[in-house]
């Protein structure tokens, strides 16, 4: 028994996807675990992938128009014209004035009235097509207004989303399928409505697989793309990002911002005495050893070749000068001869220096650090001129 319980779960862990790592799986299962950068890169996906979508429909809703001009009475046609107009307008603005901007309220909300249109369009256009008799040809383009559950069903494929997003779109669109259905409840065909439902059910499970294996790729490619790949600390394009996001949440909320520079002493050595792969092991086991010590909050990017920023949040100058202390005396690692590894830091703080802008504080603790170098290395320097007189 309990051999065929460990074939099965083998068998069923082999189907999820293999390019995630293991704390990666439950950032399928919703959105709150997601790293900020993949919740801003996934957010511009969604908004993006909604104005395709609109840029599609807004073409194709008014061309389908020609159909019923052959189909159905003058009357009728013009005003399903007009109609089919108004909702390509929609659809033009929704593509043309919605635009990307990383929350992932805005992308909601755009798939939301990516969604809302052409429900608008199915209600006003059923209750037209109810109002008249229909001969056969036109009931058979009738039946045809009837298919957007199903394309609306479909689209929820293009969007890279996460099992809880995918249950809950789901389900709004089954629940409106069944009001539709309760609400004819007099003229329902019973065995094709029955039919018709579990049809949406099988569009919304190959659907849910659909999303889902799009958002493990996305979380694959962010994480490789975001990533130093020597270190796997945060690369340096990624870094300026998150630089970004740090200021501009400090500045709102008026908080402090650390800043340190790191740059690794007589690094150069290391490649000469010993060769590049064990200049490359030391900078590895620099960040692993770095990152152990780090508050969840705080970010470490790799700047340069033996560059490092670490950027500290709510964190004041002395609360980062005495983390950064003590890290130094725990040491940083050691060089390939068994002796320790030191760096030379440079530090600042945005309220503290009065920095107008993260570039600004990114220089300041450039320069500290520098000169730190100057002052003999091996040590923090939070001051602007050089201060010798312990050498
Ligand atoms: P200082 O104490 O003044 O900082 O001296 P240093 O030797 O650390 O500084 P320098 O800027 O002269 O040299 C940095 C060296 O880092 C040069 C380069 O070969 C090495 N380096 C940069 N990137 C990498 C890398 O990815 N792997 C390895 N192994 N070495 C690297
Ligand atoms: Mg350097
Ligand atoms: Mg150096």
């Amino acid at each position: 028994m309990s051999k065929i319980l460990g074939f099965l779960s083998q068998r069923l862990t082999s189907l999820l996807p293999d390019e995630l790592k293991t704390g990666e799986l439950w950032q399928l299962l919703s959105p709150r675990q997601h790293p900020l950068l993949l919740s801003q890169r996934r957010a511009t996906m969604i908004v993006n992938r909604v104005r395709l979508f609109a840029m599609l429909f807004a073409v194709l809703t008014p061309l389908w128009g020609i159909i019923d001009i052959m189909v159905f009475s003058s009357e009728l046609w013009i005003k399903l014209a007009i109609l089919r107009l108004l909702t390509s307008v929609a659809f033009a603005a929704l593509l043309l004035l919605y635009r990307p901007t990383g929350s992932l309220l805005d992308a909601y909300r755009a798939m939301a009235i990516l969604f809302i249109i052409p429900t608008l369009f199915y209600i006003a256009s059923h209750s037209l097509l109810s109002g008249h008799q229909l001969n056969n040809l036109s009931a058979a383009v009738a039946t045809g207004y009837a298919f957007l559950p199903f394309v609306l069903m479909a689209g929820l494929a293009i969007f890279p989303l996460s099992l809880a997003e995918n249950a809950l779109l789901v389900s709004v669109l089954l629940v409106a399928q069944g009001l539709a259905g309760y609400l004819s409840w007099s003229t329902l065909n019973w065995p094709s409505f029955a039919g018709g439902f579990w049809l949406l059910i099988l569009i919304a499970g190959v659907t849910a697989l659909a999303s889902v294996s799009q958002l493990a790729f996305m979380i694959t490619l962010v994480r490789q793309a975001i990533h130093d790949p020597l270190t796997g600390v945060f690369s340096r394009r990624s870094g300026e990002e998150i630089l970004s996001m740090q200021w501009s949440a400090a500045q709102r909320n008026e908080s402090h911002l650390a800043l340190a520079f790191i740059d690794l002493d007589h690094f150069k050595n290391i490649n000469d005495n010993f060769g590049h792969e064990a200049g490359d092991k030391v900078l590895r086991n620099f960040a692993t050893h770095l990152s152990k010590t780090l508050r969840g909050s705080d970010s470490l990017l790799r700047w340069g070749g033996e560059e490092f920023l670490l950027l500290m949040p709510n964190t004041s100058l002395e609360e980062a000068r005495f983390a950064l202390d003590r890290m130094q005396s725990n040491g940083l690692g050691l060089r390939p001869d068994g002796q320790p590894l030191t760096a030379s830091i440079g530090l600042s703080e945005r309220t503290h220096d009065k920095s107008q802008s993260y570039q600004q504080m990114l220089e300041l603790a450039d320069k500290r650090m520098y000169l730190a170098k100057q002052a003999g290395r091996d040590q923090i320097c939070t001051d602007d001129e050089l201060n010798l007189h312990h050498v």
